[in-house]
């Protein structure tokens, strides 16, 4: 595996792969096997796998986790390798952002809420990036995870708007053996909230057995997670929501088509999110 760091040194050595031999897989690092579920289904998908980490500073707010995100460097090249990551990606801040960087990619209605709502300006700072890293590594197809579903519909959104020669590949969310779903944040939690946490895995699994059961009333799956997170009276609810799945519209029973239940928690200071599409 090459790791490199500019843009300059990823260009030269992925000149021989151009023409679609290029699956692409962005992280901010601190890599837990959710990540390298994408790597691996990226060795099965194209001949060389390019992998990024990179922690964007325009897409946290001014009093979110920046500067405090984890950090793993050497784990995290070491994890690249076993995943069969053929090129590591590290840029700079000031590689992709040099002195005197202003153009930034607006995003629309997909953006506006769930995440979009609590984190203003998020979904604009991640499509700026995504943009930048699809343009420097070029790949026939890019893999990211379901677990954040409307960063993944944002993206898949941009590439049709703009018309990007490039697939977009959404992968099922990878789950610990007791339900949480793998995050790099999870590090933050405390033994206590770890157990907390449980209960959005919890929830959003009885709304599925619930739908699997012929429920399929939005408002009544909804509100059922919410007041199953709620009874867990630590967990600060930043916004429990159905949401139509590739519009991000609300929910109504009468428009077809999946349905997304998405959940954004805080526990103590760690604000984790989940969800589950079903149909
Ligand atoms: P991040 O490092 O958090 O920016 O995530 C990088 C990519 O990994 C994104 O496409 C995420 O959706 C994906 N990802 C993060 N956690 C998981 C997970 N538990 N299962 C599947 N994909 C994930």
């Amino acid at each position: 595996m090459r790791i490199v760091r500019t843009v300059a040194e990823l260009r030269e050595v992925l000149a021989p792969f151009r023409g679609g031999g290029v699956a692409f897989v962005p992280t901010m690092g601190f890599l837990h096997a959710g990540h390298t579920s994408l790597m691996r289904e990226g060795t099965r998908r194209a001949g060389m796998v390019v992998a990024s980490i990179f922690v964007n500073p325009l897409q946290f707010g001014p009093k979110e986790d920046l500067s405090r995100y984890p950090r793993d460097p050497e784990g995290d090249a070491r994890k690249c390798e076993e995943a069969g990551v053929g090129v590591l990606w590290c840029p700079e801040v000031e590689d992709l952002y040099p002195e005197g960087f202003q153009t930034r990619v607006v995003t629309g209605e997909l953006a506006g809420p769930l995440c979009g709502r609590s984190r203003p300006g998020h979904f604009d700072g991640v499509a700026t990036v995504v943009l930048k890293l699809l343009l420097a590594v070029a790949p026939g197809v890019a893999i990211f995870g379901r677990k954040d579903w409307q960063q993944l519909r944002v993206v898949e959104r941009m590439v049709e708007d703009f018309a990007l020669p490039v697939q977009i590949l959404g992968m099922p969310i990878v789950r610990e053996p007791d339900g949480l779903a793998m995050s790099s944040r999870n590090a933050y939690l405390g033994a206590e909230d770890r157990v907390r946490a449980l209960v959005l895995s919890a929830a959003l699994r009885e709304a599925e057995a619930r739908w699997r059961r012929g429920e399929r009333d939005p408002e009544s799956l909804r509100s059922r997670v919410e007041a199953m997170i709620g009874a867990e009276g630590r967990a600060d609810i930043d916004y429990v929501e159905a949401r139509h799945a590739l519009t991000l519209r609300v929910a109504d029973a009468t428009v077809p088509g999946p349905l997304l239940l998405a959940v954004a928690v805080k526990f103590g200071t760690t604000r984790l999110i989940d969800n589950v599409v079903l149909g």
